[in-house]
């Protein structure tokens, strides 16, 4: 149990608050999906109309964004200002351990269900519309864009851009001919959206560094711990119109999804198998592996994460539902601030889960789609990809459709196809995203499990902070 209050009113007020966030989110879900599915039935519903049930969506999408940057740099920063060097490298080990096992695991698990369930018909693949081909890129290329993001060249451009290889068609002039030749060339340039990667390696360093010059840092510790209490404070006003937000976001999405029965028939076995992995994955295997290591119940941890799982189902970001994440770790599982403020950010970055069960079934369904058959060591490359895929993937809504890329150029397989996937998209994302934060969740857990000892031994500016650890033991 990991609520441990001694006031009976304040624990009976905790499980107020509880209960109304799980009531409401629950039925904010519920609710959006009943009005999506009826409004279905009204013939030729306006975009104006869609834009509008869609609008308070929007809006708690956005204000959840709106917080990311601040969460993210005050929590790395006091997170890591409070750990010694010895212990975060420690913490960062186990957690980077957690991190790549789960993911190949959940790689593993699509490719054994997609091979066994085998969804993909190559009868339907005709009546499903294709794009354009889009520009291959190769996995070293992705995996160097990955390690050029992780050090920005500058920090204020790390707010809104990161870099990207595209391959280019350019026309070169050639000796002895009039006709100018066109060649495909490699270029770096900067795409729209956050460069989290850039952000946690640069404030992890500031923290370290601070934390090491004693009480000189004290100053700069205490600004960056009132700003992350005042985001904090933030999420749980935020936390009060999510219901609303939730619900409008399902609902929009479910009324403008075009022929279900089209979907679901050409689909329908595709989304299956993606939908079993995830709840094998999410409700097996991370409780069993927290189970496994920490000897606690994953239910009650579970039951602490609800509001973060149904954020996520709605908004199909972990990077949105962060603010969330680590409100429910450090409020209701009283998990280290520590802990959290260290691994969190870089869990929502880097620790995908359900990304990388979800691109290992559909690079395989593309192949069995095209009647490709894939050979051992091919299946292999999908399930290392995948997981490179889903390290590289950005948390926002979709990204793993982009990375997927990588995993179809790795093995040779059409990568025009993806547009197949589309149509299902808006529901699988969620449902991965969710999956990608219960796995962030489950890590913080069993971190903060293994490492009770260092934080307990840890000085913060030349104070010994066991009370702080104890009161968080169970
Ligand atoms: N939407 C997912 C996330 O934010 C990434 C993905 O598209 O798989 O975690």
């Amino acid at each position: 149990m990991y609520l441990q209050m001694t006031n009976i009113y304040v624990i009976f007020f905790v499980f107020k608050v509880l209960f109304f966030h799980f009531v409401c989110d629950g039925a904010g879900v519920v609710l959006g999906s009943v009005f999506g599915m009826l409004l279905r039935y009204i013939p030729d519903l306006s975009p104006n109309a869609l834009m509008l049930i869609s609008f308070p969506g929007d809006i708690l999408m956005r204000m959840l964004k709106m917080l990311i940057l601040p969460l993210i740099i005050s929590s790395l920063i006091t997170g890591l200002a409070g750990l010694d060097a010895r212990s975060s490298g420690r913490m960062g080990s186990r957690a980077m351990v957690y991190y790549m096992s789960t993911t190949i695991i959940a790689a593993v698990l699509g490719v054994i269900l997609v091979l066994g369930i085998h969804p993909g018909n190559p009868k339907f693949k005709t009546q499903v519309s294709t794009a354009s081909k889009d520009q291959e890129v190769s996995s070293l290329d992705a995996f160097l864009d990955l390690i050029r993001n992780l050090f920005p060249e500058n920090l204020v451009q790390a707010c809104f851009q990161q870099v990207q290889t595209v391959i280019k068609t350019v026309s070169v002039p050639v000796q002895n001919r009039t006709e100018p030749m066109t060649v495909s060339q490699k270029k770096l340039e900067f795409k729209w959206g956050m460069n989290v990667l850039g952000l946690i390696g640069f404030f992890i360093t500031f923290g370290l560094c601070m934390g090491k010059m004693g009480d000189r840092g004290k100053v700069m510790s205490e600004f960056f711990n009132i700003l992350n209490e005042i985001i904090m404070k933030m999420v749980s006003m935020i936390m009060w119109y999510s219901p609303v937000g939730i619900a409008s976001l399902i609902c929009g999405k479910i009324a403008a999804i075009g022929d279900l029965e089209v979907v679901a028939q050409q689909l329908g076995m595709y989304m299956v198998t993606v939908m079993v992995g995830l709840v094998i994955h999410g409700g097996l295997i991370l409780p069993l592996i927290f189970f496994g290591v920490t000897r606690r119940n994953p239910f009650t941890f579970y039951s602490g994460i609800f509001q973060a799982w149904i954020t996520a189902l709605g908004t199909a970001s972990s990077a949105g539902t962060l603010p969330v994440t680590f409100r429910c770790l450090e409020e209701n599982l009283k998990i280290d601030k520590r802990v959290t403020r260290f691994v969190l950010p870089i869990g929502a970055t880097i620790n995908m889960d359900g990304t990388a069960l979800y691109e290992a079934v559909a690079a395989i369904f593309i192949a069995q789609m095209n009647g490709i058959e894939l050979d051992a060591g091919q299946i292999v490359t999908v399930s290392m990809t995948a997981t490179l895929a889903s390290v590289g993937a950005a948390s926002i809504p979709s990204a793993g459709l982009v990375t997927m890329l990588l995993i179809l150029t790795a093995v040779g397989l059409p990568t025009q196809d993806i547009s197949l996937l589309i149509a299902v998209d808006w529901l699988l994302d969620r449902m991965r995203t969710s999956i990608n934060v219960v796995g962030d969740s489950f890590g913080a857990g069993i971190v903060y499990f293994l490492s009770q000892d260092e934080l307990m031994t840890v000085k913060i500016y030349g104070h010994r902070v066991h009370d702080d650890v104890k009161s968080h033991k169970r």
